[in-house]
């Protein structure tokens, strides 16, 4: 099949979450099994430079923007799929994140930056000028490719098969009304039954409405958001679409997250040689200046700091761990508020407690080796990522019990797992993982059966075929 998948990040090209993982090593899962897959991204400041890739096509102004829009194309890595860059430089061409100013506020014109990403997304599909031939599926991920598939359906007649993915449903693509012009949308559009969304246009919804299949990133996450709590406004229209909507839990990209050939690790290890974890770990506490002791765990933190990830569940529940020697790492950023909270935590106890405030990519596999269990206290949490590399690298985690993260972890088997979103039952987890660890036979045992779990993308990448040949035999047959 001829697979166009549309995101606004993908790795090694650009990323700031998870969406960016998962569109890579699902594009080549998908070469794997013998599919043709481009994956359309914005050139975002240097990466036609650093992808090597050549003038494929000029597309003109699509969108009447004054700028002229081109199509860059390179391999995607060594997934053997095709990388196509729109190139619109006074759109991505910018200092700055890739979706906001270098203070992290929105740019003010996300929708057109991201309007004229579908809008190509569409083009492509049907002349495929890029492509070389018509594709038989596009693939929309989130909000920011979700128009695309709006498009394809308001042109109607001999559009490819559509399939829209929601990484996290709370990034819903929010703008006032007044956009649908310049981003393309037909005036029909501003309905409660399209984009319209409490006085609002939700570009999501262009991919929840009109996408011949909807999925999310785990089965926990699908049932959640077809429920009043974790549809936050759109469980309805969810529920309306019936078996269109499924969840397909992510995988992980196996050649990438392996400790026994990871180069961002100096020692690297597999389950047989679980000592050598040992030496990962004191090299994670010289490289964060924590006390070279061994007697408590060390737990760590990988993640963009929000009100999502319950990061202030951990600060309040983090006495407990201290009081039982554990130490911990964090690496992220965000909310100013944490941000704040963690470098006090950690300047009140030195040799403890550290805080590296940034993105490292390096640096965050170290602390997936180096740590003894990885902390994921989300409030939600659709898939979730950073468990599953946790567990392969002899790492298990404490969870809260929701989303992909009640998929794939078991408590008191792979990690450890509390239910409510309070400080308590978080508190309550970690110590019962700093008594695990100190039973040095149960705690091996328990890295094992993490390290032993299977969450390459082999399984997913089967489901979302399965759901590519539906949506193809299917196309247009809504709901
Ligand atoms: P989300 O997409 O909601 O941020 P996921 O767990 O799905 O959460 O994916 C997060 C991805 O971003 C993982 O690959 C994780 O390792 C990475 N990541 C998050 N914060 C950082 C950071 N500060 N430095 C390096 N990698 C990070």
């Amino acid at each position: 099949m001829r697979i166009l998948q549309v995101a606004s990040e993908a790795v090694p090209v650009c990323k700031t979450g998870g969406l960016a993982d998962v569109v890579t090593a699902l594009s080549r899962a998908l070469v794997e099994c013998g599919d043709d897959v481009g994956v359309l991204l914005p050139a975002y400041r240097g990466t036609i430079e650093r992808t090597g890739a050549t003038l494929r096509h000029e597309l003109g102004d699509p969108l009447g923007l004054g700028h002229p829009a081109r199509v860059w194309t390179a391999p995607l890595a060594d997934t053997g799929a095709t990388l196509c860059l729109l190139q619109c430089d006074p759109l991505f061409d910018r200092d700055g994140g890739l979706y906001g100013d270098p203070q992290g506020v929105d740019w003010p014109d996300n929708h057109l930056r991201f309007g004229l990403l579908a809008r190509v997304a569409a083009q492509l599909a049907l002349a495929s000028p890029a492509l070389d031939r018509p594709v038989d599926l596009v693939h929309a991920h989130d909000w920011q490719a979700a128009l695309a598939i709006g498009h394809l359906t308001w042109w109607g007649a001999g559009r490819p098969a559509t399939v829209f993915t929601v990484h996290n449903l709370h990034f819903a693509g929010r703008f006032p009304h007044s956009v649908l012009p310049a981003i393309g949308a037909p005036a029909s559009a501003w309905s409660p039954s399209e984009l319209e969304f409490f006085g609002e246009v939700s570009l999501l919804k262009a991919g929840l409405v009109h996408a011949d299949r909807v999925t999310t990133v785990s089965p926990t996450y699908a049932d959640e958001i077809r429920t009043p709590a974790g549809g936050i406004g759109f469980d309805g229209l969810l529920r309306w679409r019936g078996e269109a909507v499924r969840g397909v839990l992510n995988g992980i990209d196996t050649s990438v997250w392996d400790p026994a050939r990871d180069e961002a690790l100096t020692v690297r290890y597999d389950a047989s040689r679980l000592d050598d974890k040992h030496l990962a770990r004191a090299a994670l506490q010289r490289e964060v200046g924590l006390d070279p002791q061994t007697h408590a765990p060390i737990f760590g933190v990988v993640s963009r700091l929000t009100w999502q990830k319950g990061i202030d569940l951990l600060l309040e529940a983090w006495p407990a761990a201290l009081a039982v020697g554990a130490q911990l790492v964090v690496l992220g950023s965000g909310e100013a508020g944490l941000e704040l909270a963690l470098a006090e935590l950690a300047a009140a106890h030195p040799g403890r407690v550290a805080f590296v405030r940034g993105y490292d990519e390096g640096q965050s596999h170290r602390i997936f080796a180096g740590v003894d269990c990885l902390c994921v206290p989300s409030r939600f949490e659709p898939c979730g990522l950073t468990q599953m590399y946790a567990m392969r690298y002899g790492t298990p985690p404490v969870v809260r019990k929701t989303g992909g993260l009640a998929d794939t972890v078991t408590d008191d088997d792979t990690g450890f797992v509390f239910g409510p979103p309070t400080a308590a039952a978080c508190a309550d987890a970690l110590v019962r993982a700093a008594v695990a660890y100190a039973d040095r036979p149960r705690f091996v045992a328990m890295q094992r059966r993490a390290m032993a779990e299977r969450h390459d993308w082999a399984a997913s990448a089967q489901a979302y075929r399965e759901i590519y040949r539906e949506a193809v035999a299917s196309r247009g047959a809504l709901r």
